[in-house]
């Protein structure tokens, strides 16, 4: 596969749960200059094989103005053309000048479009500091079908401040009413420096419940599940053939290619950052510097916990005698007990070296990896 990764790093607002590298308001003046420093730095870049996966994330990628956004997409594809059967998604927010997007996306090819939703309650979308309604996702997702792009994703947050499962199952059925392919279903984490992890370190809001954070896990498999869509990676559930390549890019830990605002990228035992501040990245990318800030060279320790914790995540799982024979380390002794007892609790299941998590086993994770960690520390 023969990936890339471009982060658009504006928004309209910024959500008060997010801390994505995104820069809201007056950032905007910039993204000309921003949308150049990207086609210079792809154009600059060795690798010229086709496409396979390409992900246009953000921030906001459908805030770029459609003159700009359509010369981002035209660099990217002209840049080395696109592979046969290619998966081309690009997130957009509803209510972002859609109607003007959508043409943009459909005439250069992205045939997958994620959308935030994040929820379908206008109240708890104001208390997010999303921007736009419910009825601007109805509005989206037609244009989308309107537009012949074929598949398309819609993320929501689950575990929110103040949402009871009732809400969730609510929000469930609204977007699944949609008969999407494709949820994003992410359990709110409280990040660092965004307003909600705020209004928690002040007492306004109540830290997370983590049984009913694993209850609405299980509502959503249900409710999905009744639609013909079923979890593929703790966070993902597609209806069968429709998973999105590029994510599991990431989880196999596989090569691909970032650029963009601290983007990370990935090639062989090689991992980077790109510089963070958007300024200071565009510059470099214009300047024809190096726009890496960070770069790690993977030791086989830190591959084996890289596809163990990927892998975990995925309902296909890991095996172990695969990573045994990339990593050559082998902590089967060491942790034999513990996979017993794990998969005697039902939270695993084992076929042959190929391990994989249950329903109830991916949502303690951390657990299960911990003794894997400890072998590993004790070699
Ligand atoms: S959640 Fe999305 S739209 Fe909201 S600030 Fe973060 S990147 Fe921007």
């Amino acid at each position: 596969m023969t990936s890339l990764y471009v982060h658009v790093p504006y928004c309209e607002q910024k959500c008060f749960y997010c801390a994505f590298n995104s820069k809201a308001g007056s950032g905007y003046d910039d993204r000309a200059r921003f949308v150049d420093a990207v086609t210079t730095e792809l154009l600059r870049r060795p690798n010229r094989r086709p496409l396979d996966t390409i992900y246009i994330g953000g921030g906001t990628p459908s805030v770029l103005e459609p003159v700009l956004l359509d010369r981002l997409l035209h660099a990217i594809a002209e840049r080395a053309g696109l592979a046969e059967g290619y998966e081309w998604t690009v997130e957009v927010n509803p209510g972002t000048a859609v109607h003007a997007v959508m043409p943009v996306l459909a005439a250069r090819g992205v045939n997958r479009v994620s959308m935030g939703v994040q929820s379908m309650d206008p109240r708890r979308l104001k208390e997010m500091g999303r921007l736009h309604s419910p009825s601007d996702v109805t509005e989206a997702v037609e244009l989308v079908r309107r537009h012949g792009i074929r598949r398309f994703n819609l993320d929501l947050i689950y575990g929110q401040p103040h949402q009871s499962l009732n809400d969730w199952k609510r929000d469930l059925d609204e977007v699944l009413s949609f008969e999407p392919e494709h949820l994003s279903l992410y359990c709110l984490q409280y990040e660092d420096g965004t307003v909600w992890t705020d209004r928690r370190r002040r007492g306004l809001y109540e830290s997370q419940d983590e049984d009913l954070a694993a209850d609405m896990f299980h509502a959503a498999v249900e409710a999905t599940g009744a639609k013909g869509l079923r979890w593929y990676e703790v966070s993902n559930f597609s209806v069968p053939g429709a998973e999105s390549l590029h994510n599991k890019v990431y989880w196999r830990n596989e090569d691909y290619e970032a650029v963009g605002p601290g983007a990370y990228g990935r090639e062989g035992s090689v991992r980077w950052k790109e510089i963070e501040d958007i300024k200071a990245w565009t510059s470099a990318a214009l300047d024809g510097h190096d726009v890496r800030a960070e770069e790690e060279t993977l030791g086989p320790k830190e591959d084996y916990l890289d596809l163990l914790t990927s892998g975990l995540r995925t309902r296909e799982g890991v095996d172990l005698e695969s990573i045994r024979r990339r990593t050559g380390i082998d902590v089967s002794d060491s942790i034999q007990s513990h996979l017993n007892s794990t998969m005697e609790k039902g939270l695993a299941e084992r076929e042959g070296s190929i391990l994989r998590l249950t329903n109830e086993g991916v949502l303690v994770l951390d657990d299960i990896v911990l003794p894997f960690y400890e072998a590993l520390d004790r070699r």
